[in-house]
């Protein structure tokens, strides 16, 4: 198989094709502590694009109550067992062992299988390129199984901590996971196709899955670790998040030629998600872009993390981890960077406080963001710690440099008229 750098392993695997990046990549940032779990992101997608007889079960976004939730359930234990049973004990991230070949890379290796590499000694031959599994039809059943069940204690069924308890960590927890298409660097679902019919564009990253060319073989629901790909029983083909493209690149009328966010972004009542463009080195690395958002908040803040990174398909997906979860669930959910997110999260500096406040203020895509700093209006204690607050302007700027929209740390205050003071 060929070599591919994977710059969130911080180091290079094995995929079967050679390597090939567009010029940007589509990605996302999702701040997991704000989702409120309305799924109105899931019905925004369903209301789009999956009302069809036969897509009945198919929720390309969806939203689910961690750790028990899952569409389709169990996915990310699933695969993970199957990952550990490949190589027992070696699925770890090794910290001394960081590469310096990218600066992307971070400050450790990941040591085990990728589910390329897995596959090589799992799998019989004719479908060794991807360890996965095919979910069984009841598995796709209840896509919000487990909401909002928190972890117990263990071993006393319906028994949750009695104690009132503070952060850092909460004894009872759960959240809220949001999900789409991760739109892979290396997509696992690509790579498994045995008729070619899943593509990644050149001018974007969206992988697009070619309904003319598919038959149905399921080879790629079988290899998306997400399980992101979805087969369709009355058309026999499968199908899958086209991340809203023609919203992405302007074609649609509603977007009046501008590069607009997808319909569950826009539709984000809790204002956790931000999509847009990211620019691509050719090694696959993100080129330097200091004042794109997503750079921003990946690269510099590094507060956005991957999901399951240990996969190998290098997604396009980065969340800013739930900060009340004990760490050896999010460590093993997004990978060692967790601890410096969460602090960095929890105690933002001035750049980073005004680029959180850019998430839903447009429906455009965000290209770039300037910082303009203001008076201090604050002056207190956060925790114990001292803690000051000052009124910064964020400006926030489209494809063509035009001012999108400016907003402050410091939030207007719109009072109802008297009139209407107990209406809605
Ligand atoms: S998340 Fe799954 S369906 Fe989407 S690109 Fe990655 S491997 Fe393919
Ligand atoms: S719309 Fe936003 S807040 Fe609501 S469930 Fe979806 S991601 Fe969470």
């Amino acid at each position: 198989m060929p070599k591919v750098w994977n710059w969130q392993l911080g180091r290079g695997m094995e995929y079967p094709y050679d390597a090939a990046f567009p010029k940007r990549q589509f990605a996302f940032v999702f701040n997991i502590n704000r989702c409120i779990a309305c799924q109105s992101c899931t019905m925004a997608c369903k209301s789009t694009w999956t009302f069809n007889k036969g897509q009945e079960h198919m929720w390309w976004a969806n939203v689910e109550t961690k750790p028990y939730g899952g569409y389709p359930q169990f996915w990310d234990m699933k695969i993970l067992k199957l990952l550990d049973e490949a190589n027992p004990g070696g699925q770890v991230w090794n910290k001394s062992n960081g590469s310096t070949s990218s600066p992307q890379a971070g400050s450790a290796q990941f040591d085990g299988m990728t589910i390329f590499e897995a596959a090589k000694k799992k799998l019989t031959p004719e479908s060794a390129r991807v360890l996965g599994y095919l979910p069984e039809d009841h598995e796709w059943n209840s896509p919000n199984i487990y909401e909002d069940n928190p972890k117990g204690i263990k071993g006393k069924k319906y028994e949750l901590d009695k104690e009132g308890t503070e952060l850092p960590i909460h004894k009872t927890w759960f959240f809220y996971l949001a999900r789409i298409c991760n739109h892979c660097t290396y997509p696992a679902c690509l790579a498994a196709c045995p008729r070619k019919a899943i593509y990644k564009r050149p001018e974007d990253g969206i992988v697009l899955l070619d309904q003319e060319q598919c038959r149905g073989y399921r080879k790629c629901v079988e290899a998306c670790p997400y399980k992101k790909t979805m087969y369709r029983g009355n058309t026999r083909i499968s199908e899958k998040c086209i991340a809203c493209y023609p919203r992405v690149e302007g074609t649609d009328p509603e977007t009046k030629g501008k590069p607009m966010e997808t319909r569950c972004m826009a539709a984000c009542i809790g204002q956790i998600r931000m999509q847009g463009l990211v620019k691509m080195n050719t090694n696959g690395t993100w080129a330097e872009d200091r004042y794109n958002p997503l750079y921003y908040l990946v690269h510099v803040a590094k507060v956005a993390l991957p999901l399951y990174p240990q996969l190998g398909t290098a997604p396009n997906g980065y969340y800013i981890p739930p900060r009340w979860v004990p760490r050896p669930y999010l460590h093993q959910m997004f990978g060692p960077g967790v601890d410096a997110a969460i602090e960095r999260y929890m105690n933002p500096d001035r750049e980073l406080l005004a680029v959180l406040q850019l998430f839903r203020r447009s429906n455009m895509i965000i290209v770039s963001y300037k910082f303009q700093e203001g008076p201090k209006i604050y002056e207190g204690t956060l925790r114990g710690k001292p803690v000051s607050i000052y009124n910064d302007t964020v400006i926030a700027y489209g494809k063509d440099g035009e001012e999108l929209f400016r907003t402050t740390i410091d939030e207007p205050i719109h009072e109802r008229p008297a009139l209407h003071a107990n209406s809605i």
